[in-house]
C-alpha cells in the first residue's frame, strides 16, 4: 500500500514524538453513548484536557493526580492514554477500579465502545469471546501487551499483574484492604520501570477521608486560571463568585473576583476557554490536577437557558434535599470534599444540666427512684483506679451514681481490697431495700495481669476489657474460651460505643437513653471536659465514610473511656437483666402511680406501702454458658442483645 493511502486509512505508525491527546485527536472517534460531543476528539473543544494528558508521559511527573468534578471528560483522558499505549508505545497497563463491578462497568461502558469506534484499535484487540483467556472482560491482549483491569476490593488480582501504566479510577470509592492501601498496592506493580506512567483520578469524598484530596496535598495543586472578559485578570471560578437573583435561576451570573463584573453564560465559556493550568505549591514528583464544574464547556440540558442556569437550579435542588444530597453536590460539582456539620457537644452545658439527686452524703449516695439495676467501670492508672457507677432505668435512661478515685499504687493488694469494697456497696434505693452492682467492666489494657488476676474469682459479674474499636459495629464481643489467666475478654467496639454515648448526650429531654448526672459525686468541670474530649473523623470503609473517635493533643479521657466501659457493661448486663427490669418497671408503675418528679431530690421517707427490692441474684456460670456470643470479627448486622 502506498503511504498516502495507508495514511488515509490510519494505518502508518504514528510518529513517535506524538502526545496523548494529539493522538486522540489524529485516531480517536467518539461514540454518542460515550460523550456529550460525539465525533473527533478535540482538545480544543475542552483545553483543559490537554496538559494532563501531556503530564501522562512526561519523564520528570511520576504521579498525575485529577481531582474532577463529575461529567469533565476526565475518564476520557485516561481512555486517550490507554489508546496511545496500546498503539504507540505498547506495554502492559493495569487499570483499577474500586470494585470488580465498577471495573466491568468500565471495560463495557467505555473502554470497548472506545475500541469499537477507533480503526487504529480494532485490528490490535479481538472481542472477547467466551474460553479465550487472553481476552475477557477484564484482561485484553493486544501486541506488545495486555490491559488488565481489577476490582481494589480483590487483593490477590494485583499480584498476578506487572504493569509500568498503571491508572486508578474512583479512588475515594476504594477501601483499605486486608493487605493495604490499594493505591500503593497499584504502584507497586510499576515498581520495576523507570518510565512508568502513573494516573489517579476520583471525585473527593468526606473531608479527612478522601484519598483523592491527600494525594492532591502532595503535588503542585494547579488549578484552572481563566481571564476575566471585562478586566482580563486571571482567576480560579468558585461557587462564592456565582450570584443568583432569588427565585431567578436563569439570571445567574458570575462575579469577577477583580473587577466585580456580571459575567453572564456566554461570557464564563469565553474565559473558560483562555484558561491555564497553574501551579499554586512546588513541585515534587506529583503533579496535581483540580478543576470545578463552573468550568464545564458541554451544552446545557435540555429546559435551562443556559449552562449557568442549570448550575444554579441543581444547586438550590440540592439545597432543598436535605444533607445528603448537597455531599453529592459538592462532590461532584464542586469538586470539593465534604465536611459534616459539628457533633460537638459542650462539657459546659453537660455541667449545667446537672441534677439534685443522691442525697446529702458524697459517700453514701442514695438512688434515684427509677433505677433499677446499676453497673460500673474501672480504669487502671499508675498510681491509681477511677471507678465510675451508674444506674439504669427503662429504656436505657440512665442515672451516673458516682465517680471516685481509688489512690494508691494497682500493683499492691490494699488498692483492690478497696475496689473490693466499693463494689460491694449497697447502694440504698427510695422504694425501699438496696441494689448492688449487677456488672464490672475493668480495662484490661494496663497492668494487665493483676487485672485478670482480679477479675479470674469474681467473674462474670466482674469482666476484664479492651478496646478494639477496628474489630466491627458490635458493641462487644466476647472471646469464646477463657484466657491463660482464666479470664474471657471482652473486646469492645469502642467506636460504636462512642457514637451511641455522643447520640445520647445530644438528648435534650429526659426520657429513653437520656444521661442524669447529680450535682457533686465527683461530677465536676474537669470530668465534663474528659467526657467531651474527643472529636470525630471520617474514615472511609466500603466505599461509604464512617465515623472514628480521636483524642486532640493535650486532652484527657478517662471520663468518656470509664462512660464507654460502662454503657459496655450495660449492654453485657441487660442481656440477662431484661426479663427482670420489665416484671419491676411493671410493678412499680402499677405502685407509683404519682407524677414524675423530674431531677428532683427523691423522698427519703418511703411511701406507706413499702415496695422492697429483691436483692439482685447474680447468674451462675452455668447459666450463662448455653448463650454464649461467638468471638466473631467484623460480622455486621442485628445483635442478639438487644441492641438498639
Ligand atoms: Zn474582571
Amino acid at each position: 500500500m502506498r503511504p498516502i493511502l495507508a495514511a488515509c486509512f490510519g494505518l502508518l505508525n504514528p510518529p513517535p514524538d506524538l502526545k496523548v491527546w494529539e493522538w486522540a485527536e489524529k485516531y480517536r472517534r467518539l461514540g454518542k453513548d460515550v460523550t456529550a460531543i460525539p465525533g473527533r476528539y478535540s482538545v480544543d473543544a475542552t483545553p483543559y484536557q490537554r496538559e494532563p494528558q501531556d503530564s501522562f508521559t512526561d519523564p520528570e511527573v511520576q504521579v498525575t493526580v485529577m481531582q474532577w468534578a463529575s461529567r469533565l471528560g476526565k475518564t476520557e483522558t485516561m481512555n486517550n492514554l490507554e489508546g496511545f499505549t496500546i498503539d504507540v508505545n505498547p506495554r502492559g497497563i493495569l487499570v483499577v477500579y474500586p470494585t470488580l463491578d465498577s471495573a466491568k462497568k468500565w471495560s463495557k461502558e467505555f473502554f470497548v465502545p472506545m475500541v469499537k469506534a477507533t480503526p487504529r484499535l480494532q485490528g490490535k484487540i479481538k472481542e472477547s469471546r467466551a474460553r479465550d483467556a487472553n481476552n475477557t472482560i477484564l484482561s485484553k491482549q493486544f501486541p506488545g501487551g495486555k490491559i488488565s483491569a481489577i476490582g481494589a476490593n480483590s487483593p490477590s488480582g494485583f499480584r498476578q499483574i506487572q504493569a509500568p501504566v498503571v491508572i486508578c479510577d474512583e479512588i475515594d470509592a476504594m477501601d483499605n484492604g486486608a493487605e493495604g492501601d490499594p493505591i500503593a498496592l497499584a504502584f507497586k506493580r510499576a515498581d520495576n520501570y523507570r518510565d512508568s506512567v502513573q494516573v489517579l483520578s476520583s471525585t473527593p469524598t468526606v473531608k479527612g477521608a478522601s484519598r483523592i484530596e491527600s494525594w492532591m496535598d502532595k503535588s503542585d495543586k494547579r488549578h484552572w486560571f481563566c481571564p476575566c472578559p471585562e478586566c482580563g485578570e486571571f482567576q480560579v471560578l468558585n461557587w462564592s463568585q456565582v450570584e443568583i437573583p432569588e427565585g431567578k435561576p436563569e439570571e445567574a451570573r458570575i462575579k469577577c473576583q477583580h473587577c466585580e463584573a456580571r459575567l453572564d453564560d456566554e461570557q464564563r465559556v469565553t474565559m473558560v476557554r483562555a484558561g491555564e493550568w497553574r501551579a499554586t505549591a512546588p513541585f515534587a514528583g506529583v503533579r496535581g490536577y483540580w478543576l470545578n464544574g463552573l468550568n464545564t464547556l458541554f451544552p446545557a440540558k435540555k429546559g435551562f437557558r443556559n449552562k449557568l442556569h442549570q448550575m444554579a437550579a441543581e444547586a438550590a435542588e440540592a439545597k432543598a434535599s436535605g444533607e445528603a444530597a448537597m455531599q453529592v453536590w459538592t462532590n461532584t460539582f464542586l469538586a470539593e470534599s465534604y465536611e459534616p456539620p459539628a457533633e460537638k457537644v459542650e462539657a459546659n452545658s453537660l455541667l449545667e444540666r446537672c441534677e439534685v439527686y443522691g442525697g446529702d452524703d458524697e459517700n453514701a449516695p442514695l438512688l434515684p427512684r427509677y433505677v433499677l439495676a446499676l453497673v460500673a467501670s474501672v480504669d487502671v492508672q499508675g498510681d491509681r483506679l477511677e471507678c465510675y457507677v451508674e444506674g439504669y432505668g427503662l429504656k436505657d435512661e440512665c442515672w451516673a451514681i458516682e465517680y471516685r478515685r481509688i489512690i494508691g499504687d494497682p500493683t499492691r493488694d490494699e488498692v483492690w481490697a478497696q475496689l473490693d469494697t466499693l463494689l460491694e456497696t449497697a447502694y440504698a434505693h427510695p422504694c425501699g431495700g438496696v441494689l448492688k452492682i449487677g456488672r464490672v467492666c475493668i480495662d484490661s489494657g494496663f497492668k494487665t495481669d493483676r487485672v485478670f488476676d482480679f477479675v479470674r474469682r469474681r467473674q462474670p459479674r466482674v469482666v476484664a476489657i479492651k478496646g478494639a474499636s477496628a474489630r466491627g459495629a458490635l458493641p462487644f464481643q466476647v472471646s469464646p474460651k477463657p484466657n491463660k489467666q482464666g479470664c474471657r475478654l471482652y473486646l469492645l467496639g469502642t467506636d460504636t460505643l462512642k457514637d451511641l454515648i455522643f447520640s445520647r448526650l445530644r438528648l435534650a429531654e429526659p426520657g429513653p437513653r437520656y444521661l442524669h448526672w447529680p450535682k457533686g459525686f465527683g461530677f465536676d468541670d474537669k470530668y465534663f471536659d474528659q467526657l467531651t474530649s474527643e472529636q470525630r473523623r471520617a474514615e472511609m470503609r466500603d466505599g461509604f465514610p464512617r465515623y472514628v473517635w480521636f483524642l486532640p493533643p493535650g486532652k484527657r479521657n478517662e471520663g468518656l473511656d470509664l462512660k464507654v466501659y460502662s454503657v459496655a457493661a450495660w449492654e453485657i448486663y441487660k442481656y440477662h437483666m431484661r426479663p427482670n427490669m420489665e416484671k419491676l418497671a411493671a410493678e412499680m408503675e402499677a405502685r407509683a402511680a404519682e407524677p414524675r418528679e423530674g431531677g428532683e431530690q427523691e423522698k427519703k421517707s418511703a411511701p406507706a406501702k413499702e415496695y422492697q427490692l429483691k436483692p439482685h441474684v447474680e447468674p451462675k456460670p452455668e447459666q450463662e454458658k448455653p448463650k454464649p456470643r461467638a468471638f466473631v470479627p467484623r460480622r455486621k448486622g442485628g445483635f442478639v442483645g438487644g441492641w438498639k
